[in-house]
């Protein structure tokens, strides 16, 4: 160990990792490296893997599922491994946490936080493999009776992206597994380290060789050919807009396989005068740095009643300015850093380009000064109008643009000022305004006098160009299984021709 963050030791040498097919470590021929972006230490080396080998993981999940070995399984089975692997998350916290800051920079508090979140996505999903059942039709006369089935789609491809490697792995796999699908994963190559650990953990608890398999790679090479592979029947995707419509394509072009598709947002928080301001401004310096804005529900647009606006932007600002920006492993860093060097680029890109539009500055703005890392201050942009492009385009960054109302209708039609779905929020302690706004902005998930909140008990998915399809609750198993409908003739069929 040669060097330590805060106590905890930077990995002297990368950690080497193979890719998972058929429950064995496979060796890479062509290795990427990642490095830590707060610390500059190269910290993983993943695999590129080839076509090759993503058809020979396909090949290995399809055999797992056509052979019964776990969909054949009863929900009771499936539940006890679910269990165990959540039980293995808790022995493993610490050590996933490590790795998820070390490749992506969040905070190590928030990266426990989340775990703790995952142990409860496979709990949750455990009960869900014990309670899918389909429906039956006693109405359909005395000489017909009705069900359906509830099957499992087939073999899974999962593509998900860098900003919460571990979490929305979890949003996926254990529901997915619930379903008694089999998949072949595709981590974002710069954060592959977690979702290979998983393959350990599960395979511990009990799960058969072939269900869970990982391949690593670029987006443009492996996560492309997953989208075309006629081998996979359906495909979930988490990550841009500009990708997901590509995976429709994808889909349109070869098998026409099932999507489901979580993809950008812009999401409002709308903040009415009665609201009580100092809750209403926490909520909004976090919606907006939470995971240092690199998340898909981020509240990215604030929309403040034109009366308490100059107010609520002072309150804001300086809750913000007091935000604890830098190295992740302090237990007491809040806004760790910028995961991608592109990245980085691109929301300095955005707040110069919020300046040069005529927008106000009114908090951060620039990147903080460090010896190593990229690190943003959260920002705050009032005075902007949409036609800007901070007002229109995901900045997937620390950066919050305020925009002022005057009536209710003014603020719905705001907040749905945009081609995305996603999330919402909305802050008053009047109720009928509250639901109001509820029920008239366009967005999958909704929250009011709060964000974020809630577990795995609940779907999540976007409207619009948001995305396709639910993930998490018992529709997130849902979706992954196709509905078949059984007719059964009691007694004697009428015959259609006569003896
Ligand atoms: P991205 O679309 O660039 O990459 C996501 C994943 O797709 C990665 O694994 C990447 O390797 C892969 N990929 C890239 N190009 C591909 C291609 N042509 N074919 C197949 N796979 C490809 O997104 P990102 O930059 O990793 O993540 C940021 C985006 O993800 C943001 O737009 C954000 O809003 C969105 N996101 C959405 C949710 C959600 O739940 N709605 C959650 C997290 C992130």
């Amino acid at each position: 160990m040669d060097e330590m963050a805060h106590g905890v030791a930077l990995p002297e040498t990368p950690r080497e990792f193979g890719f998972f097919i058929d429950g064995e470590w496979r060796k890479g021929r062509d290795m990427f490296e990642r490095n830590s972006p707060s610390h500059d230490v190269t910290v993983t080396r993943t695999a590129r893997c080839t076509p090759d080998d993503l058809d020979q993981a396909v090949a290995a999940a399809r055999r797992a599922f056509d052979d019964r070995r776990w969909a054949g399984l009863p929900g009771a089975e499936r539940a006890g491994v679910l269990l165990r692997t959540a039980e293995g998350l808790r022995w493993h916290r610490e050590e996933i946490a490590r790795w998820e800051v070390l490749e992506n920079g969040k905070p190590i508090s928030q990266a426990r936080g989340e775990i703790d979140h995952c142990i409860a996505c496979f709990e949750t999903a455990a009960g869900a493999a014990r309670l899918l059942h389909g429906d039956s039709f006693n109405n359909l006369g005395d000489g017909l009776f009705g069900m359906t089935l509830r099957e499992p789609v087939g073999v899974v491809g999962l593509i998900t992206p860098w900003n919460f490697p571990f979490l929305i792995l979890c949003e996926r796999v254990p529901f997915i597994l619930a379903s008694g699908c089999t998949l072949v994963v595709k981590p974002a190559e710069v954060t592959s380290a977690t979702t290979l650990i998983l393959a350990d953990i599960l395979a511990e608890a009990g799960l058969p060789a072939g269900v869970y398999n990982v391949v690593t790679g670029s987006g443009r090479s492996i996560g492309q050919a997953l989208t075309e592979h006629a081998g996979i029947d359906m495909l979930s995707f988490t990550g841009s807009t500009a990708v997901g419509r590509s995976c429709v394509h994808a889909s349109a072009d070869s098998n026409l396989k099932k999507l489901g598709l979580e993809l950008g947002g812009k999401n409002p928080i709308i903040v009415f005068a009665d609201a009580d301001l100092e809750d209403a401004a926490d909520g909004a310096a976090f919606g907006i740095s939470f995971n240092t804005g690199q998340c898909c529900v981020s509240s990215s647009r604030l929309i403040v009643e034109r009366s308490v606006a100059a107010e609520f932007e002072r309150i804001l600002a300086e809750k913000m300015k007091k935000i604890r920006v830098g190295d992740p492993f302090d237990p007491e860093t809040q806004v760790g850093a910028i995961t991608t060097a592109s990245q980085n680029e691109t929301i300095l890109g955005y707040i110069a380009k919020g300046k040069a539009e005529g927008a106000t500055l009114l908090v951060g703005g620039e990147p903080l000064e460090s010896d190593c890392g990229r690190y943003i201050q959260p920002t705050l942009f009032s005075g902007v109008t949409p036609s800007m492009s901070i007002a229109r385009e995901e900045i997937f960054g620390p950066v919050l643009s305020s925009f002022h109302f005057d009536t209710q209708d003014e603020a719905i039609v705001l907040a749905n000022d945009t081609v995305y779905g996603l999330a919402a929020s909305v802050w008053s302690k009047n109720i009928d305004k509250a639901l109001t706004v509820t029920r008239r902005v366009q967005a999958g998930r909704f929250w009011v006098n709060t964000i974020m909140a809630g577990g795995p008990e609940t779907p999540t998915g976007g409207f619009r160009q948001s995305g396709w399809g639910r993930e998490t609750g018992l529709l997130g198993v849902e979706e992954y299984t196709q509905v078949k409908s059984v007719h059964i003739e009691i007694g004697r069929r009428s015959h259609w021709i006569s003896s």
